[in-house]
């Protein structure tokens, strides 16, 4: 059953690409997404971007995302964005809680939390990222600290509300630093968020749980990351910038399922 599960690749082009770039890579890919039909692609664009990019893909599979949300609709929140905004731009998927939000802008567990909720009470798909700083991988604290950020921010949801998410572990020491976890790593983790969904919610859900690891994705590792048994995805930071590095990385999760 598992191993059956469309294996999900989504590119967060953080703070790259104008709307003419972004457009051109979108519609780039959108032209050879037939070939990895068997993936379930989402390009997750700068927000300026994401009405572009939806209707470059229209026609294909190609989903598209947002990096960030506000929890609120609506309101006096400059510079923030609303899940009902996102929504109508075309968005399906949402990054919650990248760990350059908790670095940079003070992102925290609750307010993924809020943000969490916010998505799902307009269907957005949340991709909530959680990884471990080096520090806390060397001491020894990385299975601890991503107990605690789970518990803290979505182990806080329904049972009905958890099946509508999505988790990425995101190594922090992984992230744009072209040092990937190695594929036991990544599984080791993996299979304990997995232990944990089904000692929260139970067998059926932890089968159905879409786990994504993410940091320094390449077609060149991602076949050995994604054998991994816990492994579903990936979410694709600097290779997701081309078209043919993205694809590649597609082709390769496909194989996941091929025999
Ligand atoms: C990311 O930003 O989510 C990411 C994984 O980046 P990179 O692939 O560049 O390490």
């Amino acid at each position: 059953m598992d191993s059956l599960k469309k294996p999900v690749v989504a590119g967060n082009w953080k703070m790259h690409k104008t709307i003419t770039e972004a457009r051109s890579l979108a519609a780039e890919i959108a032209s050879k997404a037939a070939e990895v039909r068997e993936a379930t692609l989402i390009l997750i664009p700068p927000f300026t971007a994401i009405c572009e990019v939806k209707k470059a893909v229209e026609g294909t599979e190609i989903k598209v995302g947002a990096q960030d949300v506000f929890w609120e609709d609506q309101g006096a929140f400059t510079g923030e964005i609303s899940p009902l905004q996102l929504k109508e731009a075309g968005c399906e998927f949402v990054v919650i809680g990248h760990s350059e939000r908790r670095q940079y802008f003070g992102e925290t567990d609750e307010t993924v939390r809020k943000k969490v909720l916010a998505a799902l009470r307009h269907n957005l798909t949340p991709i909530v990222c959680i990884g471990e700083t080096l520090e806390e991988r060397e001491k020894g604290q990385t299975l601890e600290k991503i107990s605690s950020q789970l518990e803290k921010s979505v182990f806080t949801l329904s049972p009905q509300d958890f099946q509508k998410i999505i988790l990425a572990y995101e190594p922090i020491w992984a992230i744009g630093t072209s040092r990937n976890a190695t594929p036991e790593q990544a599984e080791e983790v993996h299979s304990f968020i997995r232990n944990l969904i089904a000692e929260r919610y139970g067998k059926t859900q932890t089968s159905c749980a879409i786990i994504l690891y993410g940091g320094s994705v390449k077609p060149a590792n991602s076949f050995s990351l994604i054998r991994e048994k816990d492994v579903d995805g990936f979410l694709v930071g600097g290779a997701s910038l081309e078209a043919e590095s993205f694809l590649a990385i597609a082709r390769e999760a496909v194989r996941k399922n091929e025999g």
